[in-house]
């Protein structure tokens, strides 16, 4: 059909600076770290480059500083081929930054001064209305202000736009806000903060989706790790299973997923393949290290599934 919708994600990108310790410090404390990197980060942006390689037509609506990591991102983004109408850099503040410690077991601690990301205000979305016009699929999570979030939800909810919201991190949700969206793509934690609900089979993920449906969401996804994902919608109920792999790091398995199942929609694909082809892209990502770095191609995953 040669049909590809257009998405437009309007959320978060950071720089995740990530230093690997033998143990973590304790307060007054210095420790000599081992390796340092550098990587693009942000769910906004994770997501967009997880649609954009996976086949979508994406452009992004998010905000940088005017800084070396806002020029490197804005870099980055064209690179990728994004749209960037709607990226602004910030005159006064600086680019987001996630510093993140990995210690020898692999936990890890991360703190993010969220910066420019935080002045993604209601006027930056309004200032590219035709953008936001311009899409079929509207993806969103909540690393901006959930004021702007709350914003496009109302505006564009009962426009034929499917909204998709990833509430990532969790925070309780207008009650209203739940019925102009489309689909809410939650893990098993934030499922649980949401709806205080523990979702460890099919039964209590019929029952936490129908917290979802109640309030007015027509598809509930709720992924579920190395086990895949729950899909609720009118055409599909029950657990699709993630491909087995070899797990070495779950950085960004989510983006993938969710920038995955979008593009799967906007090429034509029924929620329930959307999420068979995001489970396949997912467990790919998590055979890589990194964020962005394991986000595979439409290639890849067509070539080992
Ligand atoms: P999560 O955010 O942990 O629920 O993971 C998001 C998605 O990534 C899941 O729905 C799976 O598709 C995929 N995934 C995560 N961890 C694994 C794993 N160990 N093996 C295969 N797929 C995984």
């Amino acid at each position: 059909m040669g049909q590809n919708q257009k998405i437009v994600v309007v959320g978060s990108s950071n720089t995740d600076m990530i230093i690997q310790v033998d143990r973590f410090p304790v307060p007054g404390e210095t420790l000599l770290g081992k390796d340092f990197r550098i990587f693009p980060g942000g769910k906004g942006a994770n997501q967009a480059i997880a649609a954009i390689r996976l086949g979508g037509d994406v452009a992004l609506v998010a905000r940088l500083g005017r800084d070396l990591f806002g020029d490197q991102s804005l870099e980055n983004f064209k690179k990728e081929g994004l749209n960037v109408q709607g990226v602004v850099q910030d005159k006064e503040l600086p680019s987001g930054v996630a510093q993140i410690t990995v210690d020898a077991a692999g936990e890890n601690t991360i703190l993010v001064a969220s910066g420019a990301n935080n002045a993604l205000s209601t006027a930056q979305v309004s200032e590219h209305a035709g953008l936001l016009e311009s899409a079929d699929f509207i993806l969103m999570q909540l690393e901006i202000p959930l004021e702007t979030v709350t914003f496009i939800v109302e505006k564009y909810g009962s426009t034929g736009k499917k909204l998709i919201l990833n509430p990532a991190p969790a925070y309780h949700l207008p009650v209203k806000m739940y019925a102009d969206l489309h689909a809410i793509i939650p893990n098993q934690a934030e499922t649980r903060f949401l709806t205080g609900i523990r979702v460890t089979n099919e039964d209590t993920a019929v029952h936490a989706a129908a917290f979802f449906h109640e309030k007015g969401v027509e598809v509930v996804v709720i992924t579920l790790g190395a086990a895949g994902a729950f899909l609720s919608s009118p055409d599909f109920t029950g657990s699709l299973p993630a491909p087995e792999v070899n797990a070495v790091d779950s950085t960004a398995a989510g983006d993938t997923f969710i920038g995955a199942v979008t593009a799967g929609l906007c090429t034509g694909m029924d929620w329930k393949n959307a999420v068979i082809f995001a489970n396949r892209a997912a467990a790919l990502s998590v055979t890589k290290f990194g964020a962005q770095s394991s986000i595979p191609f439409l290639g890849q995953v067509e070539k080992h599934f």
